[in-house]
């Protein structure tokens, strides 16, 4: 009785945002937090469009020209006819995927009968998605938003997102330190410093703070600070409050990952890379002793026992029920990287946001203390309302007035520090997967459909997408969910969920239709 009348309850809610008009603020400040979504109504949404092919180019991918080693690989190569696991997409969730079934093979602790033949797929160069054209931060949030999701939900669902989110970015710092990639990553765990510009947002962040600790979520490393402290200390003159967090290369964490995992396959499985082939459809074909799903590409098919999508914001491509408000939005980010007038002496090292979360930004690494950083600094989508850049899925261009806020913003923020009249030393777009709730889908894509014909074309296929504009500490967390689920199908077994993975991202309870 008592779950069926929070169920009820959180359905009345949900329904009146549904309903409610388009919250224009509310919209735009989704870019670092995970903010519900307001999203206009479409009448007749479209799928995404397939990853465009002259992307802008991205510091993280275009900076050096031994940044991206595997960025062509077996693209020539022919493809094999059939595997046993096909994954869709070589950003972190792909590539992720790939890691954790190999490592779980490695540990013995599910087996299977012959060698596991995976194979990635990817419509471009390798991570030349959202991966390698991010803001850089693997920063799992703290606290904000606790209150808002407890209401929502449940305080069990609540704290599970922060667990997720510890959970995911501390087990990547392990495994960087493990292997000592930390400086071939440049990995920087310099914690994160949050802005509060109103007193609202004061308000709600210690509204947060304060309910979180009553639910006793663990709030370990984040300390408040005045605005006195934070003028004096960095020059900025708001209050805030710093929580831990670090910042990468992604694209560089990627090719380690993905090369630790060819590395280990050992005996039990194999990994082959095919960049520069799009899937254009997977088909199935069910007969009375066996499932079978096909990958086609521009180059061949492929016979797939299992297919995983990690296409993130491009999912809708393949899978068209999920384009629209309740699937997954195609919302394109923009970034510079800027160079500050002053030495990191006086910048220092920890990576920040502000703006509700519109904006985040944090120095690159640097040789010496007087050597002035170059930022990265993401965000300012609020200039283009009423959409947002919601619905666009093009990244071969920028828009000119976020680019004109990224621009303005650090100068208007620390006084001295930043030329006004500096251009970016590079600027880039890349498209982030939001969804209504700000929560990723991930599970099977049969379990997303009510219909049974439909449900038939999707059988063994799995998705893990829709990070809204904050994946790094999600995705590799939802990679190690999906290889869980295959290798425990595989092997006959039971997929046991892990106690920090929230109920409201596997498919199951995210009907579509
Ligand atoms: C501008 C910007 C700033 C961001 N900043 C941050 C940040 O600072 N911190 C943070 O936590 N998150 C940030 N994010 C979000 C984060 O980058 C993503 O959530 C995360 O990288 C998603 O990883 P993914 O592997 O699921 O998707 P992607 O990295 O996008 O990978 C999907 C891959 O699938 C490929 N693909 C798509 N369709 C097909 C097809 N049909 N056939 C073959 N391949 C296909 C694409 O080419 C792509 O390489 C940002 C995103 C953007 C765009």
């Amino acid at each position: 009785m008592r779950d069926w009348m929070q169920t009820f309850l959180v359905f009345c809610v949900l329904l009146c945002w549904s309903i409610m008009p388009v919250n224009p603020q509310l919209l735009g400040k989704l870019e670092h937090s995970q903010k519900v979504l307001e999203t206009p109504p479409l009448e007749h949404p479209t799928p995404a469009k397939l990853p465009s092919r002259n992307p802008t180019r991205s510091f993280w991918i275009d900076s050096s020209p031994d940044a991206n080693p595997l960025a062509r690989q077996g693209s020539q190569d022919p493809l094999p006819s059939k595997a046993d696991v096909c994954i869709i997409g070589a950003g972190i969730t792909g590539v992720g995927v790939a890691y954790h079934l190999i490592e779980l093979l490695n540990n013995a602790s599910l087996s299977v009968k012959h060698p596991l033949s995976i194979v990635i797929l990817e419509a471009r160069d390798f991570c030349s998605g959202a991966t390698g054209r991010n803001g850089g931060h693997l920063t799992p949030a703290a606290f904000l938003e606790f209150a808002q999701r407890q209401a929502l939900f449940d305080t069990v669902e609540a704290i599970k997102s922060y667990k997720l989110e510890q959970h995911t970015a501390s087990l990547l710092v392990q495994i960087i330190e493990e292997n000592g990639w930390a400086s071939d990553v440049d990995l920087v765990e310099g914690g994160h410093i949050n802005l509060l510009f109103t007193e609202k947002e004061a308000e709600n962040a210690h509204k947060d703070f304060d309910t979180a600790r009553q639910a006793q979520l663990n709030l370990d490393g984040v300390e408040w600070l005045s605005k006195e402290e934070l003028e004096e200390e960095y020059g900025a003159p708001y209050s805030g409050f710093r929580e831990p967090g670090n910042n990468v290369w992604p694209l560089k964490l990627v090719t380690k990952l993905y090369q630790h995992a060819q590395a280990h396959a050992g005996q039990y499985a194999s990994l082959s890379l095919h960049t520069r082939t799009p899937v254009t459809a997977v088909t199935h074909e069910t007969t009375d002793n066996s499932s079978t799903s096909t990958v086609v590409t521009n180059r061949g098919s492929i016979s797939c026992s299992r297919v995983v999508h990690a296409t993130n914001a491009y999912a809708s491509y393949l899978l068209p029920f999920l384009a629209g408000p309740d699937g997954i939005i195609p919302t394109r980010g923009q970034v510079i990287a800027t160079r500050a007038s002053v030495g990191i002496d006086q910048i220092k090292i920890p990576s920040w946001s502000g703006n509700e979360g519109f904006a985040y930004w944090f120095p690159r690494p640097v040789k010496h203390d007087t050597e002035k950083p170059l930022i990265i600094i993401g965000g300012g989508r609020e200039a283009v309302g009423p959409q947002y850049e919601l619905y666009v899925d093009d990244d071969s261009e920028t828009h000119p007035l976020v680019g004109k806020v990224l621009r303005e913003f650090l100068p208007s923020i620390f006084e001295g520090k930043y030329d006004p009249l500096s251009e970016p030393e590079m600027e880039w777009t890349g498209i982030m997967g939001f969804t209504r709730t700000g929560d990723p889908f991930v599970g099977s894509v049969t379990d997303l459909l009510v219909a049974d014909p439909e449900r038939e074309l999707y059988r063994k296929q799995y998705i893990a997408a829709g990070y809204a504009g904050h994946g790094m500490p999600r995705a590799f967390g939802c990679a190690e969910v999906l290889a869980q689920m295959i290798l425990a199908e595989i092997s006959d077994k039971e997929w046991k969920e892990p106690d920090w993975l929230p109920q409201r991202y596997l498919t199951w309870n995210r009907r579509v239709e």
